[in-house]
């Protein structure tokens, strides 16, 4: 069945996904003669770096989301449905939607990315991601659940593994929720349940190479690992895992650590949809696309942000699965399909690195600039203020200083809800 969506005279561009990379793209083809229907399977776009700050109860959910629809309010050429993509059907021109078939002339693949696993059957099982809003907010839950749970056992032990937890992933989301774990059972845990001894809560951090966040600088990696030991955080590099039951996370090194709490942040994949050609998968189920995002093989069908895999010498696994790239290549594409409509000669993206930072608990972030590097206290500032600019809305951004700086002087996160039925 065929969605019946008004046809207009202009070309029609479906964009799949209002992340980073989609509402980039749309909004440069604000004025532009062309209509853009964009898809997702939720209404709502996602500030994926705070997640884990709703994940720890720092935030409100509410506020790193917002509205597709409200961010593109008053542009004539934009309509959403909300739908899940589920094939593309590139000899028709036309996607299978969780709400019909819908036909394109240009098609762009902005889903972004997915937890990977990497064939870690129990993970997968048992490990709780943190990729989604309704991921945080289970793992919100789970983590009070468990202290729920631990208040009514008098098994030392027992006890001791209801409360810890394990991070699995040494990356920047690693290191950022394992800090923000140690904040909330320094200044908070520890206040709601005074019955419970949180000393014995353990926070292990487990990374596969010889150092965290080995994206960033040295500098940057060694100052992140100081911040965390001085948060009181186990970190065990060059460790990798093996298996976990729901309660025994097994090591490389052959040690086992006990915890009923797992988050997974080892990686992500690319979030690919079925139909385009098999061949055009890179490492990473990443799709490959030229340096104008043309997805190979094909004229009228693009892919950007995190599922794309835009391999180039400087760049042989193609770009980081940063937020700035996802933006960059939105910006790029837009003027390149109007290129397309309009005949011109195509230009190919080039990435502009702004840095990246990562915060470590309060008080503390690493910076990476390209001539500067810097930590502490002056890198916490930035990192605050970047974050805050980056937000969608004016809205967005107040009620999360507000939030901030509640939390800063009171050492009391708001929202330490468990909204989600005790289970698993
Ligand atoms: C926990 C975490 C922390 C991060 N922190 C940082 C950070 O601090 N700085 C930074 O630069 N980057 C960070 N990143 C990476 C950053 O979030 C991504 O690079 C960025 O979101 C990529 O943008 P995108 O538009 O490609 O995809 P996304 O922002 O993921 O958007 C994809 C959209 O596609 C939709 N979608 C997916 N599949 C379908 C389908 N089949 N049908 C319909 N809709 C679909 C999704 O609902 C989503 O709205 C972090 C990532 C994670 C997971």
């Amino acid at each position: 069945m065929i969605v019946d969506i008004p046809k207009t005279n202009n070309p029609r561009i479906v964009v799949i996904g209002g992340g980073f990379a989609g509402i980039q793209l749309t909004k440069m083809l604000k004025n532009e003669d062309v209509q853009i229907v964009m898809l997702d399977k939720n209404n709502f776009h996602t500030f994926i770096p705070l997640l884990y700050q709703v994940a720890t109860a720092g935030l409100e959910p509410d506020s790193i989301a917002f509205p597709l629809r409200k961010i593109f309010k008053g542009q004539t050429n934009f309509l959403f449905r909300m739908a899940e993509v589920f094939n593309i059907k590139p000899e028709i021109k036309c996607v299978e939607t969780s709400i019909g078939d819908i036909t394109y002339d240009y098609l762009v693949i902005a889903t972004g990315s997915k937890s990977n696993f990497y064939g870690l059957k129990d993970f997968q099982a048992n490990a709780i991601p943190m990729k989604s809003l309704v991921e945080a907010l289970n793992l919100r839950s789970f983590i009070l659940q468990k202290f729920e749970k631990a208040l009514l056992t008098n098994d030392v032990k027992e006890r001791e593994h209801l409360m810890s937890v394990v991070v699995v992933g040494g990356g920047p989301t690693g290191v950022e929720i394992a800090g923000a774990l140690a904040e909330l059972k320094n200044h908070i845990l520890a206040n709601d349940y005074p019955e419970l001894d949180t000393r014995k809560m353990q926070i292990h951090l487990i990374e596969l190479l010889p150092r965290l966040m080995a994206s960033m600088s040295n500098e940057s990696s060694e100052k992140s690992q100081l911040f965390l030991k001085q948060l009181g955080v186990n970190i065990w590099l060059d460790t990798g895992v093996k298996s976990y039951d729901g309660l025994n996370v097994c090591l490389t090194s052959g040690k086992i650590i006990q915890a009923y709490t797992v988050i997974w942040s080892a990686g992500v994949m690319g979030a690919t949809i079925p139909g385009v050609n098999g061949n055009t998968l890179l490492k990473g189920d990443r799709i490959k696309v030229d340096s104008f995002s043309k997805v190979a093989g094909y004229e009228n069908i693009f892919a950007i942000g995190d599922v794309a895999g835009m391999i180039s010498d400087k760049f042989p696994d193609g770009h980081p699965m940063l937020a700035p790239v996802a933006v960059q290549q939105g910006e790029h594409l837009a003027k390149n399909i109007l290129n397309l409509i309009h005949k011109k000669e195509l230009q190919p993206f080039v990435y502009k690195n702004p840095g990246a930072m990562a915060t470590v608990g309060r008080n503390r972030a690493v910076v990476d600039l390209q001539y500067f590097k810097f930590q502490g206290m002056f890198a916490w500032f930035i990192w605050v203020f970047v974050h805050l600019m980056k937000l969608v809305s004016f809205r967005n951004r107040l009620v999360v200083f507000v939030n901030w700086v509640w939390n800063y002087f009171s050492y009391d996160r708001g929202i330490r809800l468990i909204i989600k039925p005790l289970g698993k």
